[in-house]
């Protein structure tokens, strides 16, 4: 049985109980050596073997994942953050599916949740944005047209940037000519989770200025949008005003 866990964003202690028990419990584990934290590896059986995906084409993962099925063994994939996001594990389980190889799935926390809480923000704040685009620049891997930064900015949305870092001189053109007003704010997290954990705030038209004044250019995720200001409408749920399926409304 092949279980593709979530590592969760970097901190060990950010995997699920399910996801740490299935690394307990493997044969092997495959693991995105460029971006999991090999401390999530301590813990394993002494027997287990370990292969850094980092390295590998997706032929030699599955040939890895395929020897241990008919050895009778239990593989951990182990991607970073939650597996629904540019994990790549779809590739994997229709190669799987062909190869007749069951596996299943368990979440993890997501740098996106990570991020979010390094700035101790919410993304959803009422009349602000109640939407939150997940999104990536175009670079190497290109992105569907429809979905330019340009175009997804006119939403003026809250908006989360993967695999960006790198990328931020063209993308925070296109978010500014798509409708960000340049003053928008927006905050690079660097390794959000991990000791060396950095945020730093700036504006949509400052960003790809703090990411090279800061060094950065990769592992981060880029948020921008009015939810990092003071300004929101309080909740209705908690509104005494409010009344809704779990509270009366106060009189
Ligand atoms: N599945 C992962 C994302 C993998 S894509 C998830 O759900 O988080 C890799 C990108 O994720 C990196 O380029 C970076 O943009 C982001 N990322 C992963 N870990 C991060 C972290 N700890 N802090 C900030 N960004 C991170």
């Amino acid at each position: 049985m092949i279980h593709f866990v979530g590592a969760g964003p970097g901190a060990p202690d950010l995997i699920t109980l399910r996801g740490r028990r299935l690394l307990d419990g493997a044969d092997v584990i495959i693991y995105a050596g460029s971006l999991v934290n090999p401390a999530l590896l301590e813990g394993r059986k002494p027997s287990c073997r370990v292969y850094d995906s980092a390295g590998m084409t997706l032929e030699q993962v599955l040939a890895v994942m395929e020897q241990a099925e008919r050895a009778g063994q239990d593989t951990v994939r182990l991607h970073t953050g939650d597996v629904s996001i540019y994990s790549a594990m779809r590739e994997q389980m229709d190669a799987l599916d062909r190869l007749g190889i069951s596996y299943d799935v368990t979440p993890g926390v997501s740098a996106l949740s990570g991020a979010a809480a390094a700035l101790a923000a919410e993304y959803t704040l009422p009349q602000v944005s109640q939407t939150v685009i997940i999104t990536r620049a175009a670079g190497r891997t290109p992105v569907p047209e429809a979905e330019s930064l340009e175009a997804l900015a006119r939403h003026g949305s809250t908006m989360v940037l993967f695999l960006s870092a790198g990328l931020l001189e063209k993308a925070q053109g296109e978010l500014i000519a798509g409708g960000y007003p340049p003053d928008t704010p927006a905050a690079i997290v660097y390794k959000a989770t991990w000791p060396e954990e950095r945020v730093y705030r700036c504006t949509v038209g400052t960003l790809a200025r703090t990411a090279r004044d800061n060094g950065v250019s990769k592992t981060a995720l880029v948020t921008v949008g009015r939810f990092l200001e003071g300004d929101y409408e309080r909740s209705k749920l908690y509104d005494p005003a409010f009344s809704h399926g779990c509270r009366e409304a106060e009189r």
